[in-house]
């Protein structure tokens, strides 16, 4: 396994075209960190903050997290890191907050009072998250992502808790980062429809797949009897991807994607082939995916994308595959 990684560690995802390729992996624990130079991967493309709330007995504290996203970030060297805010609530529920706390009795818990929701109200927990996060990145680079922001105002929201923040570490004359880069994951419908007007306000967008594709269909990504029944390749999440592309086209704002779907083989393909530059993936994924760039042509696969969408096949997975197969990819 190690020699796999060896092997494929140094391949620049740079397509047949021409076209370098952003491929970041996903994290969650300082014991990640090492994949970075295992893997050869760009970055972090999204690291899960709740992972350390979930493994602990109590609420960590702020100097617990500070010293977390410190080691992270000197872990990554000059690489960059997208630090998601936490993401608990819904099936991620913290036994020590309250129960009134902590949804116990959601029906839906997936759309329920979870992520942003959940620490916006309650914001102290967003603020002691983000004076974290300063502090952490005294003098380099910090990029913040906000997880299922449904509206723009969200975003507005959970800013202006990073502001505040940022204006007490100045009146105490404290070091602040030297960037601060904003963004979001797209991965409630919803935000697609005004995405438009909360761009200029962005760095990047980071389209969260797994939770996209649940909501979506309207189908639990938790639940085994539904697993099988969406394709990640149907016209429906292919076209929505393609208009949020069409959407973000011609800003500068970032686009990537950091769920599963990026991870795997003819998916990746079809999100190249969208038009997306930058995927965050396991980093097991990370090696294979590289590799698979470097056999795609992406303007011929961009065209291919377009046809299909345009009149789907019934079997648009199959007519992939097959595509794929007869250039090699
Ligand atoms: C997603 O929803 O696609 C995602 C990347 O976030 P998570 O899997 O942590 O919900
Ligand atoms: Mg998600």
């Amino acid at each position: 396994k190690q020699a796999a990684y060896a092997a494929q560690r140094d391949v620049e995802p740079i397509s047949r075209d021409g076209q370098r390729i952003e491929v970041m992996m996903n994290a969650g624990l300082v014991d990640d960190t090492p994949m970075l130079g295992l893997t050869g991967a760009d970055g972090i493309g999204l690291f899960r903050t709740e992972f350390q709330f979930m493994v602990a007995d109590t609420l960590p504290s702020r100097e617990r997290q500070t010293r977390l996203y410190r080691d992270v970030l000197e872990g990554a060297g000059h690489r960059p890191v997208i630090f998601r805010t936490v993401d608990i609530g819904g099936d991620k529920v913290l036994p020590y907050l309250r129960d009134a706390e902590r949804g116990a009795a959601e029906e839906n818990p997936a759309m329920g009072w979870r992520a942003l929701r959940l620490a916006l109200e309650r914001n102290g927990l967003l603020k002691v998250q983000a004076r974290a996060l300063l502090e952490a990145a005294a003098g380099r680079s910090l990029q913040v992502m906000f997880p299922m922001v449904s509206e723009p105002w969200e975003f507005d929201a959970a800013k202006a808790v990073f502001e505040q923040q940022i204006a007490h570490f100045r009146r105490h004359r404290h070091r602040l980062p030297d960037e601060i880069l904003y963004g979001v994951m797209l991965e409630v419908p919803s935000l697609a429809e005004t995405l438009d007007t909360l761009l200029p306000r962005l760095s990047f967008v980071s389209i969260g797949t797994n939770d996209l594709t649940q909501f979506l269909f309207a189908a639990d990504r938790a639940d085994p009897r539904l697993a099988e029944r969406y394709d990640w390749l149907s016209p429906a999440i292919l076209r929505f991807l393609q208009r949020v592309v069409g959407t973000v086209r011609g800003s500068p704002v970032r686009l990537g994607v950091c769920g599963e779907m990026g991870g795997r083989r003819l998916e990746a393909l079809a999100l190249l082939a969208l038009g997306i530059r930058r995927l965050s993936i396991t980093p097991a994924a990370v090696g294979p995916i590289k590799e698979l760039v470097r056999r795609i042509d992406l303007a011929e696969a961009g065209e291919a994308m377009q046809g299909w969408l345009a009149a789907p096949p019934a079997d648009l997975r199959g007519v992939m595959a097959r595509w794929a197969e007869e250039r090699g990819i």
